[in-house]
């Protein structure tokens, strides 16, 4: 599912960052961290998946016996410790940590396991993996924008079959379904989430799809994303059935000139928050900016939702490579909702765009 990549030059990198910082192990589990370093992600299961990453010395990758058949052999970045049913695997992770002093913990760790880690290793101080992975995995090689492009060219794709199907009789539901057949379809190794919201339910911006039938003057949000070789996709076209209202019109052109201006504000040296208040300050400007209830955007790459956020505060630089939603909404309680989501990456000189699919109020029947 992974695909290959530098993994034993990003385990140096993490041992540069580790040894900055004083720590002597990292120690990662579930979640993305892993697949970042070593192209393979643990089961989320209550058998104990850990790879152990010494500041000075060889990865070794402690996996259930029965899960090893998974993993892909990297001898150039780890070795393959499998542990049988009566074994410990926290005293193995214990002992191959070797009387660490600082163990940076991956973030998505079970508590169970670092528990019975801190039980193990009293005298070990743990600290969070964070600004190890984060620094890394938030910076895109090109290769990883290459697969954020494919997926996003996907999900235009998907965007493109869907302004030529009839939304109006049909459920929220139903058109859930096909947009994750679609993604699938489209390559993605599997559909992650979609989001049909119709009429006054898009006025929740994580709205669940339901049963309701959606009807003509309905703005309708679509918001979806799947997995391409593990990289996320993830955008949000709104559709219109029949002919949008005056109002749902007005805010509409407010919506697409924020995105546009959003879009406009990042290159190298802006910051997250920057980018934000350039959006926000064309929906705030209009008289829309109490209905504009979220941040402008995330990162994206093995996680759909990851380092830099695009939100007021953020005032890291953006550089070169780092990959991010900008999407803003508005949303009017008990009327209607609207949304544009495009995932940009920062180049050298501004942006480059991963999605493509017109920007427009979508019309369908
Ligand atoms: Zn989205
Ligand atoms: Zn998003």
């Amino acid at each position: 599912m992974f695909p290959d990549a530098d993994y034993s030059g990003r385990l140096d990198r993490a041992r540069a960052l580790m040894s900055e910082r004083g720590a002597d192990v990292m120690l990662l589990s579930v979640g993305s961290d892993l697949p970042y370093f070593i192209g393979y992600e643990a089961m989320p299961l209550e058998r104990l998946t850990m790879l152990v990453v010494p500041a000075g010395g060889d990865a070794v990758l402690v996996v259930p016996r029965l899960e090893a058949p998974r993993v892909v052999p990297r001898d150039d970045a780890f070795s393959v410790l499998p542990w049988d049913e009566t074994e410990d695997p926290v005293a193995s992770v214990a002992a191959h940590s070797g009387g660490a002093e600082v163990v940076l913990m991956g973030e998505q760790t079970w508590a169970r396991f670092l528990l019975a880690l801190q039980r193990e290793m009293p005298r070990t101080r743990f600290e969070s993996a964070s600004p190890v992975t984060r620094e890394l995995r938030m910076r895109k090689d090109p290769d990883e924008i290459a697969l954020l492009r494919a997926a996003g060219a996907a999900t235009d794709r998907v965007v493109a079959t869907l302004d030529g199907i009839a939304f109006a009789g049909r459920t929220e539901r139903e058109i859930a379904a096909d947009v994750q057949r679609l993604t699938v379809a489209e390559g993605h190794d599997v559909a992650s989430f979609a989001i049909v919201a119709s009429g006054p339910n898009a006025a929740s911006p994580h709205h669940e799809p339901t049963h309701r039938v959606i009807e003509e003057g309905d703005t309708v949000v679509v918001d979806f994303g799947g997995r391409w070789h593990g990289y996320c996709s993830d955008t949000t076209r709104t559709f219109a059935v029949g002919e949008p209202s005056a109002d749902v019109a007005a805010a509409y052109a407010v919506l697409a000139a924020a995105q546009a201006a959003g879009r406009a504000a990042v290159r190298p040296g802006a910051t997250g928050g920057e980018v934000d208040r350039a959006t926000r300050a064309v929906i705030e400007d209009a008289g829309y900016g109490q209905y504009f209830v979220h941040r402008t955007g995330h990162g994206i790459g093995l996680e759909v939702h990851e380092h830099p956020y695009i939100v007021t505060g953020n005032a890291e630089p953006l550089e070169p490579g780092m990959t991010f939603s900008i999407e803003p909404g508005i949303y009017l309680a008990g009327r209607f909702g609207m949304r544009i989501e495009d995932i940009v990456a920062c180049t050298d000189d501004g942006i480059d765009e991963l999605n493509r699919s017109p920007r427009t109020l979508h019309s369908v029947a």
